[in-house]
């Protein structure tokens, strides 16, 4: 159902007013885990003023270590819906578990799977029953024929509102956190017709290289980007390596923009 064999025409994935896979790309920005209100409103009002109109935070965090911050469940994701709602935007935020699925749906506008549960099928086959779009990451170390079948798993559910995206994969490589894939995205585009993205934050790792990594994902074909803001990146309880402050994201936005590549 996603091979483009089957359906040559691209699918846009549409949701509170922004259209992802049709002809401008956008970018979802935004901190890695919900942690307070004053936090998501610091990253919302930077967003707004910059024209960004997706905004992404986890409230169920998947982390290596148990004894690591988990989100803020729920509550985040009440935070999430009041400060997008304030600022205008639309949300992105990854649920673990299909018991989120329900309460999700009140909260945000599109469901992301993350790259550990790329092969929870019967995840996948419950979010391919909900009526949300549905952000799906490729897994750790899955191959393009595995995350294509993921995706198959939601849509053979009924859910034909997917977009994939790259997060990067696992290799001997260790100068970035994981490898980026850039050839996944002009081949995910030729086998499915579903819109590709790509997180520059997850397969780098290293902000000194995300502008011209996005730069390089725009230029093959990517239908949007996602990068991790805090307003403290030292201080995040998750990710606080690889997060941009707002100056560096303005810089990071500004580059972008500047490239052309945006349409
Ligand atoms: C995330 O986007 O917050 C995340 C946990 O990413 P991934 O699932 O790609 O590791
Ligand atoms: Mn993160």
């Amino acid at each position: 159902l996603v091979s483009r064999k089957k359906r040559p025409e691209d699918t846009i994935v549409k949701f509170n007013g922004v259209e992802v896979g049709g002809p401008s790309p956008i970018l979802v920005a935004g901190p890695c885990s919900i942690e307070s209100r004053d936090q998501l409103r610091t990253v919302a009002k930077a967003l707004k003023e910059s024209g960004i109109t997706v905004m992404r935070g986890g409230a169920f965090k998947p982390r290596t270590s148990p004894y690591d911050f988990q989100g803020l469940g729920l509550d985040g994701l009440k935070l999430l819906k009041e400060v997008a709602d304030e600022f205008g935007l639309a949300t992105i935020s990854e649920i673990v578990h299909p018991s989120h699925i329900e309460i999700a749906a009140d909260y945000i506008d599109v469901i992301q799977i993350g790259a550990r549960n790329m092969h929870n099928f019967e995840l996948l086959k419950e979010v391919g029953g909900a009526k949300i779009p549905v952000l799906l990451k490729r897994g750790l170390s899955a191959t393009l024929d595995e995350f294509i079948h993921a995706a198959e798993y939601i849509m053979v559910s009924g859910n034909e509102q997917i977009m994939l995206i790259e997060r990067g994969i696992r290799t001997y490589e260790t100068a970035t956190r994981n490898t980026l894939d850039i050839s996944a995205v002009p081949l995910l585009k030729q086998e499915t017709h579903l819109p590709v993205m790509v997180d520059v934050t997850h397969s780098t790792g290293r902000k000194d290289i995300m502008l011209p990594c996005a730069k390089a994902a725009l230029a093959a074909g990517a239908d949007g980007i996602m990068v991790e803001v805090h307003p403290d990146p030292q201080t995040a309880l998750s990710d606080a390596a690889q997060q941009f402050d707002i100056p560096q994201f303005g810089n990071f936005w500004n580059g972008l923009k500047n490239s052309g590549l945006f349409g």
